[in-house]
């Protein structure tokens, strides 16, 4: 099947675009990487009238270092990340993650904007970003905010962003020299999306664990990250977590708490030997 007609709307500036999809009135809808929303397109599965390309907006490409912080723009590709070609706010998580999402092809065109407004749930830079606590800068003819990105994903596929705002950037805090990660990815094959995948942080005195594509917005493992402070290991430490698993409200089967409680494990298990 081929596409539906469209208008193409090439804004070559952040307003130019926002007033487009201002008056799309709903029926306009911004063009990144294209990589989910072309084959959306291509099966009609994305209804609308214009698309505005995003891809010749320089601000969206631009890294702002606000000093504890850095602002990465919407439109950096995963590549602009694995090649190293914008600074690693996370002692090499960036760089290490954007290289085992998807295939090298995906890599060159799909976003760090688009992925977090498409908001699958197994998204890559999804699980990143809430491990490193981003905050989420969004804007639209009427103005600007930030929020979280616990309060920006609202469930699977599902953002607080309005029909007229673009997400414009990621902000992340800068990691402590001394912090370490871990990582832990599993799939079927090399590159699908995860059926699960774990981040662990530490920096001695304050640890965080995430696990991810797990049916909604990525989960904050508060015990998981006391057992890594404590030393847990082996068994008693797949029991806290299997055991925070259980408590999370996401009605996960056997095989699946065995399948995040395995990932969670071994991202700690990395991160000590670093
Ligand atoms: C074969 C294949 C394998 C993949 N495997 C993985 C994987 O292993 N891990 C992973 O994390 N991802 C994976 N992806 C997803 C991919 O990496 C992209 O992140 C994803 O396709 C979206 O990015 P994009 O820039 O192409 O966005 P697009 O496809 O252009 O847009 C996606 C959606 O977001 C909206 N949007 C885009 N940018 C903005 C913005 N700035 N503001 C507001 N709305 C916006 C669009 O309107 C659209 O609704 C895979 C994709 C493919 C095709």
């Amino acid at each position: 099947m081929k596409a539906a007609k469209f208008e193409l709307d090439q804004a070559v500036s952040l307003e130019q675009a926002l007033q487009a999809l201002a008056q799309g009135a709903g029926m306009a809808r911004a063009l990144a990487g294209g990589q989910s929303l072309v084959p959306m397109l291509n099966l009609r599965l994305a209804p609308l009238d214009t698309l505005v390309d995003l891809s010749r907006i320089a601000e969206l490409k631009q890294v702002h270092d606000l000093g504890n912080s850095i602002v990465y723009g919407a439109m950096l590709r995963h590549a602009d990340f694995e090649d190293g070609r914008v600074p690693d706010c996370a002692n090499g998580l960036m760089q290490h993650a954007a290289g085992q999402i998807a295939y090298r092809a995906v890599r060159n065109r799909g976003t760090i904007g688009g992925a977090l407004a498409l908001a699958d749930p197994a998204a890559d830079w999804l699980t990143v970003g809430m491990l490193l606590d981003a905050r989420i800068h969004v804007a639209s003819a009427n103005g600007k905010r930030v929020l979280p990105l616990s309060g920006f994903v609202v469930g699977p596929y599902m953002t607080a962003l309005e029909e007229n705002e673009l997400l414009t950037g990621i902000e992340l805090q800068k990691l402590a020299p001394a912090a370490r990660w871990g990582y832990y990815k599993v799939m079927r094959k090399t590159g699908e999306y995860a059926d699960s995948f774990a981040l662990a942080l530490s920096d001695g005195a304050r640890a965080r664990v995430v696990a991810g594509a797990v049916d909604g917005a990525p989960l904050v493992l508060d015990q998981a990250a006391q057992a890594l402070l404590a030393g847990a290991t082996g068994p008693a430490l797949a029991a806290i977590v299997e055991d925070e698993l259980n408590d999370a409200g996401r009605d996960f089967t056997p095989g699946k708490i065995l399948l995040h409680r395995t990932a969670v494990c071994r991202a700690i298990d990395d991160l000590r030997k670093k």
